[in-house]
């Protein structure tokens, strides 16, 4: 197939709809443009031919300067409580919208650019990104895809031939992002400070439109809107719990309204079960550690109902009840979503909140072990076919798992409903820091190896077998950065 590129469908809703959020802006052009992966599925899925992208032509598409007729790029707006505290001006310091284009599907996919050059909202900064960091996001974001949980994914990366100045020089690259759209509390939050109560309307009803069409039929679409965020967000986090990963930098401008995990900055998956597992270098207090995410979660939410009271009710009493009542039911759908899960990963049915003192006696025992998280469930499901011995090796006190492991047989669970729900591959840290050394210094195949593991996480197959490993202890404390 051939395309002729300026034709491809790239569409400016966003930057039409709500001319006040966005500022039309170009990429810096890519001096030496070379793709490092692409990821056809999703491609073709897009409805982008996979042999052109990777074109000269194709190459420009994905770094940005070469514009298909209808495309307006922009930087977007939006502001956020970063670690708590208010920032009425974030935006993308380094990153474009090009458009919308439409799925097989059928559905509303924004194209978004990470590393395609300073824009006015750079506040200092380069506008540019390195290699590493975007074949980071490129590999998490798509092992989280493959997870099933919700997620921002990845196009393509490409190296620009431009160095970026970090503490050392890196090559640079640009990230293809692929969303749902890129609404965010944080573009609420812009719109809200501005005071024009029309502009956060049409913003309100571009996110019902986009995301939650079922909330324009409701009596009042905006207490809906924040019902269906709600209950988005409440299903991520839980999902987020179940396979260890940790967000580690849930600031407001990062929470989205699609219900899509979005910014893969200082995230990572926890090894040995901690709720305290923290990997950013910055997050000194814990604020985003795993054990916190969904409090934070609900606290964003609330920042999000602050920005959207004037559309709850004339009368503000009355707007900020409306508010606290719908948020009361964040948790009661957190903890339903994360004990069904929960109860799924050790293959049990039946009623959820009988089984949770087994649960909950289950993870204190993890924890109290340092058990690695991943690993354990599925070794739990040789358990339930009679192998006990791969689980057992795990725990230093063996007297307590062994009386657990009689009581959880006796409920007769199902091992393959545990093998559907518990990953063997997870992006593992020591992996994927390999993976990106080695594409940094030009050598792509361990990263092409790690994506094979990670997108088909569920299905176990000879020859993968380090990738299922915990990392060795040598490996020591992992950190991760922001700002990359
Ligand atoms: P993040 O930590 O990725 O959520 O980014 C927070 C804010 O910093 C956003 O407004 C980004 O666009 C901006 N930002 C991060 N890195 C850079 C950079 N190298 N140049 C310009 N802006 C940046
Ligand atoms: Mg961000």
């Amino acid at each position: 197939m051939s395309v002729a590129p300026m034709t491809i469908p790239v569409g400016d809703r966003f930057a039409r709809e709500l001319p006040e959020l966005a500022v039309k802006w170009r990429a810096e052009p890519a001096p030496d443009p070379r793709l490092l992966v692409l990821n056809e599925p999703l491609a073709a899925d897009l409805g982008l031919d996979a042999d052109w992208l990777q074109t000269p032509d194709g190459l420009q598409f994905l770094t940005g300067t070469l514009i298909p007729d209808g495309a307006a790029p922009v930087a977007q707006a939006y502001a956020g409580h970063q670690f708590g505290g208010f920032v009425p001006r974030l935006g993308d310091g380094r990153a474009l919208l090009i458009g919308e284009l439409t799925t097989t599907g059928g559905e509303l996919r924004d194209l978004h650019l990470k590393g395609s050059g300073a824009t006015p909202f750079a506040r200092g900064g380069d506008g540019l990104a390195a290699v590493g960091p975007m074949l980071r996001e490129y590999v998490i974001s798509e092992a989280m895809h493959a997870l099933g949980i919700p997620t921002t994914r990845s196009l393509a990366v490409v190296a620009t031939g431009r160095t970026v100045t970090r503490e050392t020089l890196l090559p640079g690259a640009v990230l293809a992002r692929v969303a749902r759209s890129h609404l965010r509390v944080g573009t609420f939050q812009y719109a809200a400070t501005t005071g024009d109560r029309d502009l956060l309307r049409r913003l309100a009803d571009h996110a019902i439109s986009r995301h939650h069409p079922g909330a324009a039929d409701a009596d009042n679409p905006y207490v809906a809107l924040f019902e269906a965020v709600i209950a988005v967000q409440a299903a991520l986090v839980a999902q987020w719990m179940l396979v260890g990963f940790v967000h580690g930098v849930m600031n407001t401008d990062n929470t989205t309204i699609s219900g899509e995990t979005i910014d893969y900055g200082p995230c990572a998956f926890m090894e040995a079960y901690d709720p305290e597992t923290v990997f950013s270098s910055i997050d000194s207090w814990g604020r985003y550690s795993y054990g916190n995410q969904p409090s934070i979660a609900g606290w964003n939410l609330a920042r999000f109902a602050e920005t959207l009271l004037p559309l709850f009710a004339d009368d503000q009493d009355q707007a900020i009840a409306i508010a606290q009542d719908r948020l009361e039911g964040f948790s009661a759908r957190f903890q339903h979503a994360l004990t069904s899960g929960m109860q799924a990963k050790i293959g049990l049915t039946g009623e959820p909140a009988e089984q949770a003192p087994l649960m909950n006696e289950l993870l204190e025992q993890l924890a109290a072990s340092h058990v690695d998280f991943t690993s354990f469930f599925r070794h739990l499901g040789r358990a339930a076919r009679g192998d006990t011995e791969p689980a057992r090796g795990l725990f230093l006190d063996l007297a307590a798992f062994d009386g657990w492991l009689s009581r959880w047989r006796a409920l007769q669970p199902d091992p393959e409903l545990m093998d559907r729900v518990n990953p063997v591959y997870i992006p593992r840290n020591h992996l994927v820091e390999e993976a990106l050394s080695a594409a940094t210094d030009g050598e792509l195949r361990p990263l092409q190896q790690l994506l094979v593991a990670v997108t088909a996480p569920y299905d176990e197959r000879p020859g993968l077998e380090r990738y299922a490993e915990p990392a060795p202890e040598d490996f020591g404390k992992y950190r991760t950065f922001c700002g990359t």
